[in-house]
């Protein structure tokens, strides 16, 4: 067993394992394999500021091309890449590639936008920041067009060690975001506490806005708490023109969701980059 980010890793293995455990098992074995074998793939998922109809960032989002099972959605195997230590490379891969693309559409011409990568908290080791300034370096990426997502369970670990990390990174021009903001068991003090650009409101928020009152309440106490922290705000998952309007009445203008697109693989994301989201889709009056 590897050392690093092991939670519940139990080396023997019953007579009676399950189906799911051997499938468990044989993707795991697979897992070791995959980055190797090249079969992960970012998807590109575009951050709309609806009050100018620009793409202003874009989130990369891992998906694996299984040889057998197809692509494999990252809630499948993230988990299993945090049990076995693989999330420090495959996270590497992540910024790497993220970064290398992020700059080839920059010298192809097309606007210069943030990407914003997913960090696990496992990836708080004091590796982190030096691995990320190196791929910086390599790549030729200006630092402030990447952004890292945290959540906060993960402000909430070691959190002395976290926060110099971050310090780093910010130091050096990254940026950070808050990834599901409102889910986890929050302390707010901690947005005082580390350099925090921007929230992105979780999706099961921003889902109900228009019919749940609860929903609707908090997500226009977090757009209000984001703005007088001088914090930038993003809603996630948006999917209908009655939360968009909801969210422009709340002076919310950073969108993410499948009414403007799904994530996309690379190729088709260059194409909406260069093209632009259309008026049409964006005008809610
Ligand atoms: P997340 O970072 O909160 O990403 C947003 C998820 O919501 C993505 O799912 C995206 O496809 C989905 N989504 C976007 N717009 C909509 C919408 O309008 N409606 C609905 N229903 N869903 C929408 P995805 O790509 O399956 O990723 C799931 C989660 O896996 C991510 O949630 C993130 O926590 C994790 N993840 C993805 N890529 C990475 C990675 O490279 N590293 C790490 N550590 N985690 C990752
Ligand atoms: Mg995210
Ligand atoms: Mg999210
Ligand atoms: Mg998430």
């Amino acid at each position: 067993a590897k050392e690093l980010g092991i939670k519940n890793s139990y080396q023997f293995f019953s007579p009676e394992m399950n189906a799911s455990a051997m499938q468990r098992l044989s993707l795991d074995n697979a897992l070791h394999h995959a980055l190797e074998r090249n079969e992960f793939l970012l998807f590109y998922q575009p951050q709309i500021d609806i009050s100018k109809g620009t793409i202003v960032g874009m989130e990369a989002l891992i998906r694996w091309q299984h040889p057998e099972h197809g692509l494999i959605s990252p809630l499948n195997f993230i988990p299993l890449a945090e049990e076995t230590g693989l999330i420090i490379e495959i996270g590497e891969w992540v910024v790497r590639t993220a970064c290398l693309q992020n700059k080839a559409w920059q010298d192809m011409g097309l606007p210069h936008v943030q990407v914003s990568v997913n960090l696990s908290g496992f990836q708080f080791t004091p590796n982190l920041a030096p691995s990320i300034l190196a791929i910086l370096k390599e790549s030729r990426l200006d630092p402030r067009y990447l952004e890292l997502e945290i959540t906060e369970s993960t402000l909430m670990q070691n959190t002395e060690a976290t926060l110099s990390t971050i310090k780093l990174l910010n130091d050096a021009g990254l940026n950070f975001a808050i990834d599901d903001f409102g889910t986890g068991y929050s302390s707010l003090s901690y947005l005082k506490r580390f350099p925090i650009s921007t929230l992105k409101i979780d999706q099961s928020f921003v889902r109900d806005v228009t019919t749940d009152p609860s929903d609707a309440a908090l997500t226009g106490a977090i757009i209000a708490m984001a703005h007088s922290l001088n914090i930038n705000i993003i809603a996630e998952g948006v999917e209908t023109i009655e939360q968009i309007d909801f969210l422009t009445r709340h002076h919310c203008n950073t969108m993410q969701g499948y009414y403007f697109s799904k994530p996309l693989p690379a190729e088709q994301f260059s194409r909406l980059l260069a093209e632009g989201i259309s008026q049409k889709q964006i005008h809610t009056h």
